[in-house]
């Protein structure tokens, strides 16, 4: 569960970009994030991995508040936040494996990370999650030889090999062609039921997030100013 409470961020002495949120987001829950540019969205994803600091306020993962770690221990917490990106973040140059297997560099010694040798466990759990969706025969591809779908599931897997205790999406099919993006949802979606994981995905099309996620959040000038299941939702808000 990730609950966050009374948060604030302003960059520099600037005005407030978030003003006070409080939102929780229960383990096997989706919740999607939409709003008009400017509202807030990035900022508050980012607040919560912590690439931009919060000014005040909380957030909590599983009981522990992220907001209260530094140094040490705020890098291990960052290692259980999966990340998801529009663009896919992977390595052109370096295989399925080596990029689904960065997402435990952080866990490894730097020489096995630098020789790629990788524990016996951590290619079986990748193998384990190619499969689960669907690329475990480009396990030995380059990167840049897949499909979007295909890169995206690429991310998804690297996400889920930090054993990530919540999942942030931004805009994970922003670059993706409708039924792919469809796949996708649906993945997320069912991986956040399999393994009782928060997904929050800052998201733009209203239709896909209606159709996938179980509460959508909207904000505006930094609140939120609603919080409903889809169905509550005016057919074409
Ligand atoms: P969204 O993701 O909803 O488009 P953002 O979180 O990116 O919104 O931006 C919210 C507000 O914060 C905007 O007014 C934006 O200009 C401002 N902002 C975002 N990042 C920075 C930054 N690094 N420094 C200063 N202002 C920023
Ligand atoms: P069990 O209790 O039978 O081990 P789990 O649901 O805990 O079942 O795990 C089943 C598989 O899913 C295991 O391979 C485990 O490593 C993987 N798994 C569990 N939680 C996560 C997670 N948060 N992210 C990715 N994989 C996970």
């Amino acid at each position: 569960m990730l609950k966050i409470s009374q948060l604030v961020k302003r960059y520099g002495n600037g005005a407030p970009v978030l003003k006070g949120l409080d939102l929780e987001v229960p383990g096997d829950s989706v919740v999607s994030i939409i709003g008009a540019s400017g509202a807030g969205k990035s900022t508050l994803l980012r607040c919560i991995n912590r690439l931009v600091e919060p000014s005040s306020g909380t957030i909590e993962l599983n009981g522990l508040t992220l907001t209260d770690l530094k140094g040490a221990k705020l890098r291990a917490a960052r290692r259980r936040i999966g990340m998801i990106f529009q663009g896919f973040n992977l390595v052109d140059r370096l295989t399925v494996m080596e990029n689904v297997q960065s997402g435990r560099l952080g866990y490894l010694p730097l020489w096995r990370a630098a020789m790629r040798r990788y524990p016996k466990e951590d290619i079986r759990r990748a193998y384990e999650l190619m499969e689960r969706v669907g690329i475990a025969h480009y396990a030995n591809k380059r990167a840049d030889e897949l499909s979007g779908g295909e890169r995206q599931r690429v991310g998804v897997v690297r996400a889920l090999m930090q054993e990530p205790e919540i999942l942030l999406a931004d805009e994970p099919t922003a670059s993706l062609d409708p039924k792919t993006s469809e796949q996708i949802m649906e993945l997320l979606r069912a991986l956040s039921r399999e393994f009782s994981l928060p997904v929050l995905i800052n998201i733009h099309n209203v239709a896909e997030a209606k159709q996938y996620t179980d509460r959508i959040v909207g904000m505006r000038y930094g609140r939120i100013i609603f919080d409903a299941e889809p169905d509550a939702l005016d057919k074409d808000a």
